[in-house]
């Protein structure tokens, strides 16, 4: 056997779970139908099929810019966005089963289905009711990040000077109790280091970042420290893996800075031509120019960067804390190597290349992950 062709044999016997993918915008603004083949993503069911993965979480995330951090538009769109999840499998059951658990996930791999899973990215969609958490919940969604790149009033954001000072607030630590209560994983990839701290401190049950990589590498707000990493893991959680290349590598994020800066121009032309939906076609048709101006002017970043920071986190912690969220269709360019997830098997190879086991990589894939959510389940009073 090819290491390529031994690599494809252990990603389709793992049960392989990304944490998070953008995904739904394409669904409901363009009408991707993700269950055949779609040329404008970097994700459908058959290239989940070829890459070998078995379940995704979809990402709830409402654009701030067009929607606003509160109030009936928010949670209009919010909600639209966790319908459209779950008419996937109302609409081809023969391709997806909704799944809300680990079992879910194990009976869809068995049964030869792709598992959809939802996850709310900006926690403003709660609109600050705390009934609302609830309410994400019993529609499937399962895990959630307080902030995105604006704090709020109850959460600091990475993502703001603001941030830096903000922690979580009594509805904040309620918020994250009532997670707790419920079974919802608590996510903090985004949220500022002070409310990383809180969430980690307040919260009983396992804390996640579904989609961050490691400081000690790529040196930006977004990613964990050394101490953080550590943090999860003594909480029994899991840090998954970004694969977008302002994570992986800071020179590549101070470079696409220069770039982002100089076809502002391109993407405002772009945005301005866009038959204008609430907002979210202007964004797409300004990350279709981002997208073809970053491949064109930035050189990429490899693929095997994304196994430095599993390797940096597994020597941190151990190979039971690190998963992937690829955070594909949230991205405005791709690894070398990992331009879709019908190329994850090129991460499962470089994997094995360094050493790691079948056990070790299944667990990297969607293993770890699984424990989580068994341990969560059992936890929920
Ligand atoms: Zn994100």
């Amino acid at each position: 056997m090819t290491p390529n062709e031994q690599a494809l044999s252990v990603q389709r016997r793992a049960v392989a779970v990304d944490m998070h993918a953008d995904t739904v915008q394409f669904v409901i603004d363009e009408g991707a139908d993700i269950s055949g083949s779609v040329a404008t993503t970097h994700l459908d069911a058959p290239r989940m099929r070829e890459g070998g993965l078995d379940a995704q979480f979809f990402s709830v995330w409402v654009e701030p810019e067009f929607y606003g951090l509160g109030g009936e538009r928010v949670i209009a769109r919010a909600d639209a966005q966790v319908e459209a999840i779950r008419a996937l499998a109302e609409r081809r059951p023969d391709v997806w089963t909704f799944a809300t658990t680990a079992a879910d996930i194990r009976r869809a791999h068995e049964g030869g289905k792709l598992a959809a899973l939802l996850g709310l990215e900006g926690g403003y969609a709660i609109d600050e009711k705390l009934e609302r958490v609830e309410h994400y919940f019993r529609r499937g969604v399962r895990y959630m990040t307080p902030a995105w790149t604006h704090s709020l009033s109850w959460a600091g954001s990475s993502g703001d000077a603001l941030g830096a000072t903000r922690g979580l607030n009594d509805f904040g630590r309620a918020v994250v109790r009532e997670m707790n209560r419920l079974g919802m994983l608590v996510d903090v990839s985004h949220v500022s280091d002070k409310t990383f701290w809180d969430m980690v401190e307040t919260s009983t049950s396992p804390v996640i970042a579904t989609h961050s990589n490691c400081r000690a590498l790529a040196d930006v707000p977004r990613n964990l420290t050394d101490d953080m990493i550590r943090a999860i893991a003594g909480t029994g959680g899991v840090v998954s893996a970004v694969f977008y290349p302002g994570f992986l590598e800071q020179d590549w994020r101070v470079k696409r800075d220069a770039v982002e800066a100089e076809i502002r121009p391109l993407i405002e032309e772009a945005e301005r031509g866009a038959s204008d939906k609430g907002g979210s076609l202007k964004r797409l048709a300004g990350d279709r120019v981002r997208t073809r101006e970053f491949a064109s002017r930035l050189a990429p970043v490899p693929f095997t960067r994304v196994a430095d920071h599993i390797d940096h986190v597994v020597k941190l912690t151990s190979v039971e804390h690190v998963g992937c969220g690829s955070d594909f269709d949230g991205i405005t360019a791709t690894p070398a190597g990992l331009s879709s997830v019908a190329e994850l098997p090129n991460l499962t190879a470089e994997l094995l290349r360094r050493g790691y086991t079948e056990e070790d990589v299944s667990k990297i894939l969607g293993g770890n992950v699984l424990r989580v959510m068994e341990e969560t389940e059992k936890l929920t009073h």
